[in-house]
């Protein structure tokens, strides 16, 4: 596919252009800076371009600004007092030192417990809480991965976790295996589940077209309440359009 890509300054904001063989314009604004960027038709004029951007102007400096928020906030310096996610519940972060294995444990629903040895590092403290975020979702999964393949009709292959930047979960169709963002292990369960009846649906439609929609409705026809939620969140894919 051909593809040609300038820069295009619009009210003081830098946006990337890249033209390619589509059909609609496509406007994104991405982590963790706000980057901006545009896809758009081979054909259509600059000014057009312009025009574009110009109309969308206050969603995407509402989305620079959430981008710059997240980022603040994502920046944890993982002691006693923090608010910290789990399951779309907020917990505070109380740091215990003891001499054991390090260990999270939850609280009356309001304290997330992080019992780590003397003298434990930042890092190896988000570390031990991402190993287990990464534990819960483990056993949060499976259960939820049956009931839809019995619904649906699908079988997954196989299906893993990782740290992603800007998608909360993606599909390799060929090898019906799924990918989830560790991150939805913060996110209410819901959340999580839509992800995942997502990506199972491009297991019998490939593309985000209607007929994907349809599917969407069918199986669960709150999916965009949850998919706003997600987009309300940090680490938000600020370009999702159906
Ligand atoms: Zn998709």
């Amino acid at each position: 596919m051909a593809t040609k890509r300038q820069l295009l300054e619009v009210s003081g904001i830098s946006v990337e252009v890249v033209r390619k063989d589509i059909k609609n314009l496509h406007l994104g604004v991405y982590p963790p800076n706000g980057r901006v960027r545009v896809a758009v038709p081979l054909r259509i004029s600059d000014d057009t371009v312009r025009l574009a951007i110009l109309s969308r102007l206050g969603w995407i400096r509402r989305k620079q600004t959430e981008f710059i928020r997240q980022n603040r906030q994502s920046k944890r310096e993982m002691i006693t007092g923090e608010s910290h996610y789990f399951r779309g519940r907020r917990y505070r972060l109380d740091v215990i030192e003891y001499d054991g294995p390090a260990t999270v444990q939850l609280k009356n629903n309001r304290t997330l417990e992080l019992l780590v040895r003397p003298a434990t590092g930042r890092d190896d403290r988000e570390e031990i809480l991402n190993r287990w975020y990464r534990r819960m979702l483990q056993e949060e999964v499976p259960s939820l991965i049956a009931k839809w393949q019995q619904q649906i009709g699908v079988v997954v292959a196989e299906w893993r976790i990782k740290k992603m930047k800007t998608l909360w979960g993606s599909c390799n169709i060929d090898a019906r295996r799924i990918w989830l963002n560790l991150e939805l292990a913060k996110k209410p369960p819901s959340c999580l589940e839509y992800i995942l009846v997502h990506e199972m649906l491009h297991l019998i439609e490939r593309r985000h077209n209607k007929r994907f929609i349809e599917l969407m409705g069918h199986y669960m026809p709150n999916w965009q309440l949850h998919r706003d939620e997600l987009n309300r969140a940090p680490l938000a894919h600020a370009d999702w359009k159906y």
